[in-house]
């Protein structure tokens, strides 16, 4: 579902909704500090064990963070073990990123790169959809500066060919459901959403969130 404005604890964020277990895979709040979180299907098992949480709640519970660091400390104390593997990216507004893996064994992080494709998530080939992708970034950014209008069209682009493969994805069984884009700036950050595969829906929803100061 589109994002909305709430509270986690006292803490406004602006996140779209998981409208299965109404957690969310990516937000923003209003200390400037962002994240998304990516299923790693290779790791998982093939069917959940019982008790398991949505990993959407997790992203939702620390979202409260005041800085990416922080963000990335709460994911390690959460308890990791109900929850299926994942990779969670923490960006803030000093430019710091994290990212975190969590095989199911262990939770282990690492500093972002500088700029560039940070992570992806396929179902069918993990492996082979991040080397198609990240060639297929590394050849787009070659002659430009990374910005918020190249990387906008590189996820609703279909490189090297419309497929299972491309980042805006699609296959028989499944596609790319949506595209949340956040830009954070000193006085608030802005998303925006688009409801659908973005190769061919507008853009339907443009939410602000005032950071604070
Ligand atoms: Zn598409």
């Amino acid at each position: 579902m589109p994002p909305s404005r709430r509270l986690v604890g006292a803490v406004r964020i602006l996140a779209p909704t998981d409208a299965t277990a109404l957690g969310t895979w990516v937000g923003v709040n209003q200390h400037g500090v962002a994240a998304t979180l990516l299923n790693r299907y290779a790791d998982a098992a093939d069917l959940p064990t019982p008790g398991t949480v949505s990993r959407g709640l997790l992203v939702h519970s620390v979202l409260m963070a005041r800085s990416a660091p922080e963000l990335i400390d709460r994911v390690r104390r959460a308890s990791l073990g109900r929850h299926q593997p994942f990779t969670i990216v923490a960006i803030d507004s000093r430019h710091r990123c994290l990212i975190g893996d969590w095989d199911a064994r262990e939770f282990e992080v690492d500093r972002g790169p500088e700029v560039g494709l940070v992570r992806t998530s396929s179902g069918r080939d993990q492996a082979e959809a991040e080397r198609s992708r990240a060639a297929a970034f590394a050849d787009l950014a070659k002659d430009q500066r990374p910005s918020a209008a190249l990387l906008a069209a590189f996820h609703r682009g279909h490189w090297p060919a419309r497929g299972p493969f491309s980042v805006c994805m699609h296959r028989e069984e499944a596609a790319t459901r949506s595209l949340t884009v956040v830009r954070l700036r000193p006085t608030r950050a802005t998303m925006w959403y688009w409801d659908g595969p973005p190769c061919h829906r507008p853009r339907v929803a443009r939410r602000t969130l005032t950071r604070s100061r």
